[in-house]
């Protein structure tokens, strides 16, 4: 197990879609362990596979995470398969997009279905800050970021704080 780095917005690896495992889960759980380690060292409460340089479908959550006892949750090729009608904006910072913080508008809810890493179909409806951090991770696997859910006036403000 090791820390990895994590990538830094702009780089073009946090723009791009991210692949599925499917059938081949070959180093999925290596993988998981090292991004869990990253995720705890950082610290922060999530991490997807595009922040460590990995184009595919996996993130790590413990919403624990910065204090309180480890929880630490492995979700492989997440899928959600509905969201609330009801949305509420909050601050969202990103290992990936250091010292900003973006307004973003969420679903309070969601319905994912992802698999374990020994392959196990999972379907769990999220509320709270799992919703939202799940809805932030599964953005990184789609090539999205925080700043690309804020209006153009906010991310113009964003970008001139920023010093990657
Ligand atoms: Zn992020």
């Amino acid at each position: 197990m090791s820390v990895l780095p994590i990538l830094r917005w702009p780089d073009a690896r946090l723009s791009q879609p991210c692949a599925a495992f499917g059938a081949d889960m070959d180093g999925v759980a290596e993988l998981a362990a090292d991004m869990l380690d990253t995720m705890y060292d950082a610290p922060g409460r999530g991490l997807a596979a595009p922040q460590v340089g990995v184009l595919k479908r996996l993130f790590v959550m413990d919403v624990n995470g910065k204090a309180g006892p480890r929880c630490p949750r492995v979700f492989v090729d997440p899928v959600i398969e509905a969201r609330t009608d009801e949305t509420a904006f909050g601050p969202e910072g990103c290992l990936s997009i250091p010292g900003i913080q973006a307004q973003v508008a969420r679903a309070v809810g969601i319905t994912l279905s992802w698999r374990d890493l020994d392959g196990t179909a999972r379907r769990e409806t999220l509320s709270g800050f799992s919703a939202i951090c799940a809805q932030h991770e599964i953005d990184h696997l789609d090539g999205l970021v925080t700043l690309d859910r804020v209006s153009p006036a906010d991310r113009a403000a964003l970008e001139a704080q920023y010093r990657p």
